[in-house]
């Protein structure tokens, strides 16, 4: 089971890193959750950025993140994983769950594109938050891959 989820993050995370983030940092002001075997690492950065950390007993950040400097994330390339896979999120144990629909404009692109591709399992939306099937987001991990590769065959993305 763990290598689903490890192999579920990784889809997660190249999807969040192959699509353009608006960077309006509204993610990073609401409370963040650390996985609990980050915790250490993140307290680690904190100290090394000369930051006092407060974390509470569930590993949750103090909200705004005190990573989050001029609307900028000054851990960036060491981030948190569930930073790395935001608007994806594990939710009720294993299910994944796309957050933020309606307020963070990538969250709004992915679920348009994920409800652009033919399934036989549909979106569960609940407001701003829709559960996501895996197959599905497989398909939108193949396409979005997919593209990225085809450009960088037909040179239309340059180093
Ligand atoms: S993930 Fe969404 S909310 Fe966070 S900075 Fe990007 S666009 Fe804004
Ligand atoms: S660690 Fe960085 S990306 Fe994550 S919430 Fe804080 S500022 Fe945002």
């Amino acid at each position: 089971m763990e290598a689903l989820v490890e192999k579920v993050m990784r889809m997660c995370e190249e999807i969040t890193s192959l699509l353009e983030c608006d960077g309006c940092g509204e993610c990073c002001r609401s409370r963040v959750t650390v996985l609990s075997g980050e915790r250490e690492r993140i307290e680690k950065l904190a100290m090394e950025k000369g930051i006092s950390l407060k974390m509470d007993e569930n590993s949750v950040l103090p909200a705004p993140c005190p990573f989050l400097r001029e609307g900028r994330c000054i851990i960036y390339g060491n981030r948190p994983l569930v930073c790395r896979i935001y608007p994806f999120k594990f939710l009720h144990g294993l299910s994944l769950f796309l957050v933020a629909i309606d307020e963070c404009p990538l969250a709004s692109r992915i679920y348009n594109m994920l409800c652009s591709i033919p399934a036989e399992i549909k979106i569960e939306r609940h407001g701003g938050t829709a559960k996501i099937p895996l197959s599905l987001l497989e398909k939108l991990h193949d396409m979005i891959a997919g593209d990225v590769n085809e450009k960088i065959r037909i040179g239309e993305i340059m180093e």
